[in-house]
């Protein structure tokens, strides 16, 4: 009884979610129907009559009943059966309750749902009847002509059930109920012996609840939601069923909604004032209030009005997008429903992905032609180009481009700079197109391996053996990795409002430092709009490769002596200063950490031949000194090969060049008085102390020599990255040698697996669905495999080294997840890329706030 489920909560426990929705809404003084509950027990068996009187009794022989399950697990063989009690007899009374076409659809109903869901007819036999006789009604059909239609139907439905049974459709309440819970006892009974029985045995509840009673003169049943979905504003949106729809179930009211079903008789809510009075919808606001304020949510409201009596008979979380989400967060804030710090656990870090970037309208006409890696978000469109430099030449005559590569190379980064995005048929999350376009802030799809990509005739070739041609227009979206035929519609993200105002909150909560990844002054300037903490990881390499400093580089790569490469070096030297102060400017005074040369030289020179006969007569030396010694820098595995430090201990210029140019930039930005720097420099993949040793040394010998040239003092900071298993190990003596370590943890990821970061993407998948691995490792931290080295490390590091500063720069560091592994292990900051950096700042908060609960979390 309704009674049982108000005053004696003990008996709704542990009997699922609706009635201990009811139980709460009742609690809380929300009017909830007439409802009686049974326990599974009473229908294990044969339901006795002693029970069945008992409920007729509760309700009345003049009602009409729905009967629910409710249940601990979610089970969707137990359907809902409503307008229990309709009958011929007394027909009167149920046309008066319904009015007289609701009679016959509500009659129909119960008819068709007893035979298929308990006698397993076949549907068909229903629909093919409906439609034979129903679909005859014209468009302008009157009402007349309608009841005729259906009473006709409903004799055909009578007729199919005598047939089927061998007796006539049950005519009283106490027939239709003991049929009914006789099932619910079988169903349940048939799932109990299907589970596990080392599972906890799960516990249902059947909810009889009155429909309409018999003192109504009217009834209507609708929804309502109090939110915009996509803007999170106050919208009062919905729907209102005149009279008893048909075929009504819990998630049948979309279906509904889209009015597939013509027995509906719907008005929208435009029309839901005429059918509500301005009381009641204040009423149902009211309500929502009660609950928002109870749980911390809006809600999507099911309600029926049952003459002067409206009753909410189900409620459920309002879909929102993560906007709407922000917004209704900022607004419980200031509605002081809920602290700010739980506004910020309300939302979900990742989702503000695609809050950062322009969106996909939807529409029904979208033409998803493929789906890969989705590695940057948001959603561009442009004209395919298979290469950098048309992608500069439509670009420059105001096209919009979309590069699309089966991989990129350093040599491709200007045309990704002028592209708005990019799409490649190899690679992975980590690889050059995913890195480079995430730090550009453009939309990347990668590992697209049902494409195939043709340059001699220019065509884009589609697994359906569909065809696209350069400089037709594509769209990608980053965001779901969906590559879309033709334009689409994209909104604008904005940034500012109840967003700024979550990330304000999250500043204030969180102790981790969040910086970004920048390589030039531009992405700096970028980064400082998303209010970093500082630059983590300047990848210097990317400096290099505008147009008239790549020729420089590629100069130097081909100098046959020291002195050659020396006055090569001498040309860069201002060029990167002059980075360098602007860098250090932009960020005024926050921490940067540049990272010297890393990737191997052949990254620096064109692939073809006849590219590298053009740069042999640009930089004026022999095509076969050229060709030679491009072969000889060629590597069979350049990720392990000559890069990083090693690169810096046998060819030590580049380096000399690279800390000059740092400290030169200091000085000028001290002497300038524009604000303070202290420049950390980072060696990228060490694998032994002496590595640092030597270089420490260098840079010791050139800091000394600026002093001495520029007169001005400045204190500098000396860091590993960690990107070696050997590092990690050896961190303890390391330490001993640097001010700071910071794990990049994608090529820590790819040497502790063995797993190519650029070549991986053609097999995670199935790696994944094989449940080999749980997720791509490079997107989200090993945290029992690298993280456990990570752990390793920096525990050791700190023993040896009480003051060492430990950071995480590689992609990881935008990763909600591995951010809370970071603060587990008591890191100092993180840094990733810009466009991931409001991502970072809220999951560092939620880590704070989830304090010692965070272990479970991870
Ligand atoms: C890393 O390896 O994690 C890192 C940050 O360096 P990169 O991605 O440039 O190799
Ligand atoms: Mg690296």
């Amino acid at each position: 009884m309704i009674e049982m489920i108000v005053k004696d909560k003990s008996k709704t426990n542990g009997i699922g979610a609706k009635a201990e929705s009811l139980r709460l809404l009742s609690d809380l003084g929300i009017p909830v129907p007439r409802t009686y509950l049974i326990d599974s027990e009473d229908i294990l068996g044969e339901i006795s009559d002693e029970k069945i009187e008992q409920i007729i009794e509760f309700f009345g022989s003049q009602n009409l009943i729905a009967i629910r399950p409710s249940s601990t697990i979610f089970f969707n063989e137990l359907p809902t059966f409503l307008y229990l009690g309709i009958s011929e007899n007394p027909k009167n009374f149920y046309i008066k309750i319904t009015g007289e076409l609701n009679y016959f659809k509500s009659y129909c109903s119960l008819i068709k749902k007893i035979s298929v869901d308990i006698f397993d007819s076949d549907p068909d036999i229903f629909d093919d009847l409906y439609y034979k006789i129903i679909t005859t009604i014209d468009e302008k059909k009157s009402s007349h002509q309608e009841l005729v239609h259906f009473k006709e139907l409903l004799a055909e439905y009578k007729i199919v059930f005598k047939d089927m049974t061998g007796e006539i459709f049950p005519q009283t309440l106490r027939e239709q109920l003991r049929l009914v819970l006789k099932f619910f006892g079988k169903k349940w009974v048939d799932l109990i012996k299907k589970l596990d029985l080392n599972e906890e045995k799960p516990k249902m509840g059947v909810l009889l609840q009155e429909i309409a009673s018999s003192s109504a003169s009217n009834y209507c049943r609708g929804k309502l939601n109090f939110i915009d979905k996509y803007s999170g504003k106050k919208v009062i949106s919905g729907f209102i069923h005149n009279g008893i729809p048909h075929d009504i179930s819990e998630n049948s009211f979309e279906r509904l909604a889209k009015r597939i079903d013509p027995l509906v008789t719907k008005s929208e809510v435009s029309a839901t004032q005429n059918l509500l009075n301005q009381d009641q919808l204040e009423t149902l606001k009211s309500f929502n209030q009660i609950l928002a304020k109870e749980l911390k949510d809006t809600f999507e409201i099911d309600f029926a009005v049952n003459g002067k009596d409206l009753t909410v008979l189900n409620f459920r979380s309002s879909e929102k997008s993560v906007k709407a989400v922000v917004q209704l967060a900022v607004d419980m804030v200031s509605k002081r429903f809920i602290t700010k710090r739980e506004a910020l656990m309300k939302v979900d870090p990742l989702a503000l992905t695609d809050y950062l970037h322009p969106q996909i309208v939807e529409t029904e006409d979208l033409k998803v032609i493929s789906k890969a890696v989705s590695a940057s978000p948001g959603a561009a469109t442009g004209k395919i180009v298979f290469n950098s430099n048309l992608a500069l030449e439509l670009t420059s005559s105001g096209e919009n481009v979309i590069l699309v590569m089966t991989e990129t190379g350093p040599e491709d980064v200007k045309g990704m700079q002028v592209s708005k995005g990019v799409l490649t048929v190899r690679g992975g999350m980590t690889s050059h197109a995913a890195l480079i376009a995430r730090g550009l802030g453009i939309p990347c799809v990668v590992g697209a391996v049902d494409l195939r990509i043709n340059l001699v005739d220019k065509k884009l070739y589609l697994k359906s053996g569909q065809t696209l041609s350069e400089g037709e227009e594509i769209t990608i979206n980053g965001t779901t990795g969906d590559i879309i035929e033709g334009e689409c519609e994209t909104k604008a993200p904005e940034l500012t409002g109840a967003f700024s105002d979550l990330l304000s909150w999250a500043d204030d909560n969180r102790s981790l430092k969040v910086r970004a990844n920048a390589d030039t002054p531009k992405d700096a300037a970028l980064a400082k709009k998303f209010n970093v903490d500082g630059i983590g990881l300047c990848r210097t390499e990317h400096m290099f490769f505008k147009k008239e400093r790549l020729l420089i580089m590629q100069e130097m790569i081909f100098a046959e002596d020291k002195e050659q490469r020396y006055s090569s070096l001498d040309k860069l030297l201002p060029i990167q200063r002059k980075d360098f102060i602007q860098l250090f400017e932009v960020m005024s005074g926050q921490p940067v950490a540049i990272r010297l040369l890393d990737p191997p030289l052949h990254e620096f020179l064109p692939k073809d031949t006849e590219q590298l006969s053009i740069l042999a007569k640009k930089i004026g030396v022999e095509f076969k000194y050229i060709s030679r010694r491009s072969r000889e820098l060629k590597e069979v595995n350049p990720m392990l090969g000559h890069r990083g430090v090693r690169l810096g201990i046998t060819m030590p210029e580049i380096y000399q060049m690279q800390v000059r140019a740092i400290f030169e930039a200091t000085s000028h930005v001290l002497k300038s008085g524009t604000g303070l720097v202290i420049p950390e420099i980072m060696f990228p993949l060490v694998s032994a102390n002496k590595e640092i040793e030597l270089l420490s040394k260098m840079i010791r010998e050139i800091a000394e020599e600026v002093y001495v040239n520029h007169g001005v003092e400045f204190s500098y900071k000396i860091g590993a990255m960690i990107e070696t298993p050997r590092a990690a190990l050896r961190a303890g003596e390391i330490a001993e040698s640097t001010d700071f370590i910071s794990f990049g943890t994608n090529d820590l990821t790819q040497m502790t697996y063995g797993l190519s970061r650029d070549d991986s993407g053609k097999f995670l998948n199935e790696y994944i669905n094989a449940e080999v691995f749980n997720e791509d490792p490079f997107l989200s931290l090993d945290q029992v495999g690298v993280g456990e080295l990570i752990r390793l490390a920096s525990a050791r590091g700190k023993k040896s080294n009480k003051n060492l500063s430990i950071a995480l720069c590689g992609e990881h560091g935008g990763d909600p997840k591995s951010i809370f592994y970071c603060k587990m292990l008591g890191l100092n900051y993180v840094s990733c890329s810009p466009f991931r950096v409001p991502i970072a700042r809220l999951a560092a908060a939620q880590a704070d706030i989830m304090g010692s609960s965070l272990k479970e979390k991870i």
